[in-house]
């Protein structure tokens, strides 16, 4: 048919135009053969490019086109420079070298669009291989420990790859180790020998003796000398790999790499941080202890020296007395402080809160801190207040306010217990030197001391405010100060009610 009326020239528009929408890559392949049947009226097969009657007539072709090849035409469809795809039409007479132009014509637009969908088809397996990696990696970047981690990958790196064996290796100087590995049942076990040494790992994607595949990547761990520190990872399966299977297999190590890395960092952290918590529990035990064996012998000392002014001591003798009892209560005090300071550090800084009554507490702390001086005025009011609250801590807090209000000023203080706003207030108010405005803050950090107190010789650690304000903190409520320099200051403490 063709020999006697020739092609219509309108055979390559029917192939454009069938072509048109055509996005996968087999369909194609499907719609030229059966354009170019219906057209021709000749039965048109689809070849391999490595088909060996192919090989033999067209094997130079780097260009699309048709060849005459006894009695059959071969049509090419080349892409990338490579045959892809070859079309063979059955003849039982000449074609003319219009025909043969035609069919040439024909088989470059194949292959144009044999590219392009090749290409989309790429596309789209880089998109679907983009998602289920980065689903790969929300599930393994999360680990902490290596031997969970090895085997997550290894089962992931067996799904992805429909592999029946996945192995896992660490290189530890020369010798390589399973970290983990996953198979099917039944499924052979890795060749005892991979080409591990080679470069060429990275790269191999070999068959087993018993013709099995394999494909190997090297992972190298980021941050360390690659020898010493890199792995690999082998699978293994029936069908053959190819460059795609091996392009995802090196995102697939990456991503291995970078999670190990996590892992080692995370374990890193870990060690450091245990190390850290040893460290600082062993600095509270020593302060803690010391500053609780201190006060033994200093209530012993400060004992003995308030039986000696008792006794009527006199003169000099009287005065020495009176320095050891100050200074021994001020060392009572500087180790409570000690004390208390360490235990608001230690990471187990608790309250024991029980409601109670704010009102008699205030009263009890006013009592023995004033002990019989008269230099604290006290308000308070008739009924009960009532205040989840932790005794002990409260009442170091609330001394620390007492001690310095009475610290600094000569002149009597005033303690006013009162409730506004849903809190209870404890408001310590004296006349003495004050804080300059810009080291308000300065006096509730470790160690802080303003510089009025420093100057004027204040004994004073800067310990008990700091104390103070974490005692209250942990109560929910807020330590806070007003104050002007030289004329006085207001230390609250607001505690929520009951
Ligand atoms: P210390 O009194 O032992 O130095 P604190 O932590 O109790 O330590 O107080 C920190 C600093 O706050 C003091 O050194 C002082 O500068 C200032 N300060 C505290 N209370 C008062 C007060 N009532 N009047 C003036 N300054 C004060």
């Amino acid at each position: 048919m063709i020999a006697r009326k020739g092609l219509r020239s309108e055979v390559l528009e029917r192939v454009m135009l069938a072509l048109a929408d055509e996005r996968d890559p087999q369909a194609v392949v499907a719609l030229v053969a059966s354009v170019l049947e219906r057209e021709t009226g000749r039965r048109c097969s689809v070849l391999e490019a490595g088909d060996e009657s192919v090989r033999r007539h067209i094997d130079a072709a780097r260009l699309p086109g048709a060849w005459t090849a006894g009695a059959r035409v071969l049509l090419a469809a080349v892409v990338d420079g490579e045959i892809r795809v070859v079309f063979a039409l059955e003849r039982d007479d000449e074609l003319s070298a219009k025909d043969m132009r035609i069919l040439g014509l024909v088989a470059a637009h194949a292959s144009l669009v044999l590219s392009n969908a090749l290409a989309f088809d790429q596309l789209r397996q880089h998109a679907v291989e983009g998602a289920a990696l980065a689903e790969a990696a929300r599930t393994i970047l999360g680990f902490t420990e290596l031997k969970p981690l090895a085997a997550a990958l290894s089962g992931l790196s067996r799904r992805f790859f429909n592999a029946e064996r996945s192995v896992l290796y660490g290189r530890a100087g020369d010798e390589l180790r399973s970290l983990g590995s996953a198979a099917l049942p039944g499924a052979p076990p890795m060749p005892a020998r991979l080409p591990l040494e080679s470069a060429a790992a990275e790269e191999a994607l070999a068959a087993t003796g018993d013709g099995r595949a394999f494909a190997l990547a090297q992972l190298r761990l980021p941050g360390h000398d690659a020898s010493e520190r890199s792995g690999l990872l082998a699978v293994m399966r029936p069908a053959p790999f190819e460059k795609g299977d091996h392009r995802l297999l090196e995102s697939f190590v990456t991503l291995a790499a970078l999670a190990i890395r996590n892992v080692e960092l995370y374990e890193q952290s870990a060690r450091a941080n245990r190390a850290l918590a040893e460290s600082n529990a062993f600095k509270d035990d020593l302060m803690a202890m010391f500053a609780h064996d201190f006060k033994g012998p200093l209530t012993v000392i400060g004992g003995f020296a308030e039986l000696m002014i008792e006794d009527g001591l006199e003169g000099d003798q009287r005065s020495a007395a009176d320095t050891i009892l100050a200074q021994s209560r001020r060392l009572t005090k500087l180790s409570e402080d000690a004390l208390a300071l360490a235990s608001t550090q230690s990471a187990g800084f608790s309250l024991d809160r029980t409601p109670d009554d704010l009102v008699q507490f205030v009263v009890e702390a006013v009592a023995d801190v004033d002990a019989g001086s008269g230099r604290i005025a006290l308000a308070v009011p008739s009924e009960p207040v009532l205040v989840p609250f932790d005794r002990s801590r409260l009442r170091h807090a609330v001394e620390n306010l007492l001690v310095n209000a009475l610290k600094y000023s000569s002149a009597p203080i005033q303690v006013r217990l009162h409730v506004a706003n849903a809190e209870a207030r404890i408001e310590v108010r004296d006349w003495g030197i004050g804080i300059p405005a810009a080291e308000i803050e300065r006096i509730f950090t470790r160690f802080g001391r303003a510089s009025n107190a420093r100057d004027r010789r204040f004994a004073g650690t800067g310990i008990g405010l700091y104390v103070a304000r974490k005692i209250v903190d942990v109560h929910g409520g807020r330590l806070t100060v007003a104050s002007l320099e030289g004329e006085g200051s207001t230390f609250t403490i607001g505690l929520p009610l009951y």
